[in-house]
């Protein structure tokens, strides 16, 4: 039925074998030489001091979090234009998520609506660098030293992606990362914990192990959690960020290509803003509407495209929508988006047919041939199919 997936891991590298070396060896639960050797590697890579793996991205937010000591009664600000974990893990310690808006060209958080929502209860900004296009750091960071408050970077999305040559995840107090199947680089199931300062990671190290005590065995002096990764999960990591550079330079190109056969057509796309360097872990579109949105993705459907919707903002689901608040480009993106397939291993002739596609949908619209999604189904498949 799919013919053209959103995203599929590209595993073609030394990651069977590192593997096959853990099952050999024994080492195949959270102790093991890969383990080291992966956060060492991640941390090389974008430049930070110390990197601790953990089984997941969202629980790599809840310890970012715990570490900085963010708890009940303080407050969380944090774009509602985001993936849920970044927002349940606020939740997780006790602390309110504060919603901010995003900007129209970047789909980042608004630096002006996070000063806003700046209060005496503020302890920390939670940024997101949605889709792997870099936050505004330098005004975000302005504002957080203005106001003595931390910055945690959310940089699930974005590895590899720089602001003014730096890399993300090294530029605020704390940042995480995902290392889901979709990720730009996966372990499975896996994430990571990043910071320059040997206080937070300690923290970290601390609370992803149980809590244990480090001058007795057995003895454990903080209510801590399981949260470590296996040295199976960190074999592929290390794995796949030997491919990084490769992949990254993969998905620039698929971005290029979508850009070139989209240009004529009436979609919005994400802007590369000056001095980023954009690594578009989905690439984006917006149409005119939550309608043609949802037809348009139907009708990609039914010829074998897959793709998702933009993420929904978090303030209007059930458990964060009280108060009630609006934040009104965030809705907008939120219903208008949509993410293309966006893999690295992409061919440029599925990204035609993908464009040409969206090209046949949005023509016949414009000509009035859809009104409802029975019409849609009615009217002959002009697009090019490949058999
Ligand atoms: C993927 C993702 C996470 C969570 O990662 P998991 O590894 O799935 O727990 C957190 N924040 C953002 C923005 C993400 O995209």
């Amino acid at each position: 039925m799919i013919e053209i997936p959103v995203y599929q891991p590209s595993l073609s590298g030394n990651e069977k074998k590192y593997v096959l070396d853990c099952l050999e060896s024994t080492w195949i639960s959270s102790k093991g030489a890969y383990l080291s050797k992966f956060e060492d590697a991640f941390a090389q890579k974008i430049n930070v001091k110390h990197a601790t793996a953990v089984s997941n991205g969202t629980v790599a937010l809840h310890l970012a979090l715990l570490a900085l000591g963010v708890g009940p009664g303080d407050e969380v600000i944090v774009p509602t234009l985001t993936y849920i974990a970044s927002v349940n893990a606020i939740r997780y310690v006790g602390a309110t998520p504060i919603f901010v808006d995003s900007l129209r060209d970047t789909w980042q958080a608004d630096p002006a609506d996070i000063e806003k929502k700046i209060t005496s209860k503020t302890k920390a900004i939670l940024l997101v660098h949605l889709y792997g296009h870099p936050c505004n750091m330098d005004e975000v960071m302005r504002i957080a030293k203005q106001h003595g408050v931390y910055v945690i970077e959310d940089a699930a999305e974005a590895f590899g992606s720089k602001y003014r040559d730096v890399c993300v995840g090294a530029i605020g107090d704390i940042a995480t990362f995902s290392f889901f199947g979709n990720k730009t680089i996966t372990t499975g199931e896996g994430g990571m914990v990043v910071t320059n300062d040997q206080t937070l990671i300690d923290r970290v190290k601390h609370l992803k192990g149980q809590g244990l005590a480090t001058h007795r065995q057995y003895w454990h002096d903080v209510v801590g959690y399981n949260y470590r990764m296996t040295n199976i999960c960190a074999a592929i990591g290390l794995a796949q960020l030997e491919q990084a550079d490769q992949f990254i330079e993969q998905k620039r190109n698929v971005a290029n290509l979508y850009k070139k056969y989209l240009k004529d057509l009436p979609v919005e796309i994400q802007e590369e803003a000056p001095d980023v360097f954009h690594t578009y872990w989905m690439f984006s579109i917006l149409v005119a509407d939550a309608k043609i949105r949802d037809q348009l993705r139907d009708y990609l459907l039914e010829r074998g495209i897959e793709t998702r919707p933009l993420f929904y903002p978090v303030h209007t689901m059930p458990m964060y929508s009280t108060p009630f608040q609006s934040h009104k480009v965030a809705e907008d993106l939120g219903w208008r988006g949509i993410n293309l397939p966006s893999y690295p291993g992409l061919q440029e002739s599925q990204i035609i047919k993908v464009c040409d596609c969206i090209k046949t949908f949005l023509g016949k619209r414009q000509n009035n041939l859809y009104r409802n999604r029975a019409e849609i189904a009615a009217v002959p498949i002009r697009c090019n199919k490949q058999n």
